[in-house]
């Protein structure tokens, strides 16, 4: 069995078709005639850019607006005036056209690559495939015709290039492998868009593998299975039966609104880690997104991020989601989660320790930087702030304090900002569980985080395998602190999320259904099924198990139960 990295979910089992990589080298010729060089250069990006229009029309249809516009990317870069530039200031230093479309592409492969940020690195890949496609022209090379490819066809390839993703026939081709990509490139992106099952990054898949060989491709695990035992394609054909039936199930909630099967209506959101993650919230079809883990912008970094550069972040990701609801988390550093250039000192307790909203109101600049950044994007979207690990309602006052007085520093500016922008406390403490009643008097809402509620409730360590036992929200001590910070919530009129796994559990769904949570926010794959899940039980369904688990002692048995009635 080979092994990569699953890009793009499901199952595909068909024979082997390797694309070659076709031959571009050519010989560096010193031209004398410069301006014939620079016609022969014009005309072979104009060639280009028409035959990628083509391309991205024929994705268009196939595929998407989205997916067409990686292609029209590849138009807009070409046609740069500053790259473009310089690829005729070599033909005018005499120059052939090949030598000097490709050493300024590679100068800008080289620095793109060099950045290690994965949405810059596929600026390489993009250019890349430009390179390639102009050269290609300039020597006559015929394009190989994927669009040829047979029935039942596994794509094998060095590196997919969105231009060759432009001739796949969906119905053709079952699944795609490749030697380079990872989850967020481009071909990945458009693997999905197409459902096609996707291993990329598959090390020597070319040589490992040969034309019309049968293999397995499982794009969920990233597993390629290469000559299967008959056994085995049955055992696979069955999954692939399942996962489209699943697929086809869970695609016909998109659209449509989350609600119980008596119509109660929930709220849907996503968890995200970075701007970027907002588009996958909304293709995933959340409704907004109830926790924004910010410290993934403090991270891998050598400084903290400066207020402009939270508020570009905290304003994109607005913007993508179109007026949707953004529940922007401040920093929740410390625990398990380390920024070396903080200097932390390392604590003998770090989960108990100088962390989170402990840390932030002790170093009063960053925090305000990180409000007022927040602020400042609040003026374009439905933006609100939640403060991580509360334990006492002194630290939600501070806070609020903060957010007062740098609401003042803007207003003093002339900046703009939602002057009514709600407030809410993450409760994932034992400590916010008991005292719910004291700070939903004082929160705009709150959101559960089961991950660490469960943690502090039960004293044990969510990354330690020997205490994982006791690490579960449906011990009955995290159930009922659950079911408390929602009752404590809903009496003073507040809404009440939750944010941690817990939410997407469909053991979980009707007991929180039952409490009256309103809202639920997962991982953007998980949306589909949440609502699934959520639509199958009426109000009065959930309550019935609810009181039955809530009568009932040990985790162990209200498990059991659970999994007789889900
Ligand atoms: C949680 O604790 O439940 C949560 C969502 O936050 P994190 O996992 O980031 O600690
Ligand atoms: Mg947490």
């Amino acid at each position: 069995m080979l092994k990569g990295i699953g890009a793009s979910d499901g199952i595909g089992i068909g024979r082997v078709m390797i694309i070659a990589e076709q031959s571009l080298d050519y010989t560096p010729r010193e031209i004398t005639d410069v301006d014939a060089e620079l016609a022969r250069y014009q005309a072979a990006v104009d060639s280009f850019c028409d035959n990628t229009m083509e391309q991205a029309e024929a994705i268009r249809q196939s595929t998407g607006d989205k997916e067409a516009e990686i292609l029209l990317g590849h138009i807009a870069i070409i046609r740069d005036p500053f790259m473009g530039g310089e690829i005729e200031n070599l033909i005018k230093a005499n120059q052939c056209a090949e030598a000097a479309v490709d050493s300024i592409c590679k100068m800008f492969i080289d620095m793109f690559s060099a950045t290690g940020d994965d949405l810059t690195m596929q600026r390489a890949a993009d250019v890349r495939d430009i390179r390639d496609g102009v050269i290609g022209i300039l020597l006559g090379v015929q394009e190989v015709k994927i669009s040829d490819a047979p029935q039942g066809t596994v794509l094998v390839v060095k590196e997919l290039t969105p231009s060759m993703t432009a001739g796949i026939k969906k119905e053709n081709i079952v699944g795609i492998i490749t030697e380079t990509g990872s989850q967020t490139s481009h071909s990945a992106i458009l693997a999905r868009a197409l459902e096609i099952p996707a291993v990329l990054s598959v090390s020597n898949a070319v040589a490992q593998l040969s034309t019309d060989e049968l293999v397995i491709v499982d794009g969920s695990k990233g597993d390629v299975l290469t000559s299967p035992a008959e056994e085995e394609v049955e055992q696979y054909t069955l999954k692939r039966e399942a996962f489209l039936r699943e697929r086809r199930e869970l695609e016909s909630f998109r659209g449509k609104p989350t609600a119980g099967a008596d119509g109660i209506e929930y709220e849907l959101f996503c968890n995200i880690g970075t701007p970027k993650d907002a588009t996958k919230a909304v293709e995933a079809d959340g409704e907004g997104v109830g926790l924004f883990r910010t410290e993934f912008l403090f991270m891998d970094r050598n400084q903290l991020p400066t207020e402009d550069e939270q508020f570009d972040a905290y304003k994109q990701a607005s913007l993508i989601l179109k007026g949707k609801p953004l529940i922007i988390r401040t920093l929740d550093i410390g625990g398990d989660k380390e920024i070396p250039y903080l200097g932390l000192a390392k604590e003998e307790n770090p989960f108990m320790g100088f962390r989170a909203i402990r840390y932030c109101l002790k170093n009063r600049d960053m925090f305000k930087s990180q409000i007022k950044a927040i602020l400042r994007a609040s003026a374009f979207g439905d933006i609100r702030i939640m403060f991580p690990l509360i334990t006492a309602v002194e630290e939600l006052r501070e806070g609020k304090a903060l957010v007062e007085e740098a609401k003042a520093d803007l207003k003093a500016s002339g900046i703009d900002y939602d002057e009514n922008i709600q407030v809410g406390v993450m409760t994932e403490t034992a400590a916010s569980g008991v005292i719910a009643d004291l700070l939903a008097k004082e929160a705009d809402f709150f959101s559960i985080g089961t991950n660490d509620l469960t943690g502090y409730t039960m004293a044990a360590d969510r990354g330690n395998g020997d205490v994982g036992y006791l690490y579960s929200p449906l011990q009955p001590s995290v159930l009922r602190m659950i079911c408390r910070i929602i009752k404590c919530g809903r009496e003073e009129g507040i809404p009440v999320g939750m944010c941690g796994e817990a939410a997407a559990n469909p053991k979980m769904i009707p007991l929180l259904m039952s409490f009256g949570l309103t809202e639920f926010s997962v991982s953007a794959p998980s949306v589909l099924k949440v609502r699934k899940n959520i639509s199958k039980w009426t109000k009065a369904e959930a309550d019935a198990i609810a009181e039955k688990v809530m009568g009932m002692t040990t985790e162990a048995e209200i498990t059991a139960y659970l999994e007789t009635v889900i």
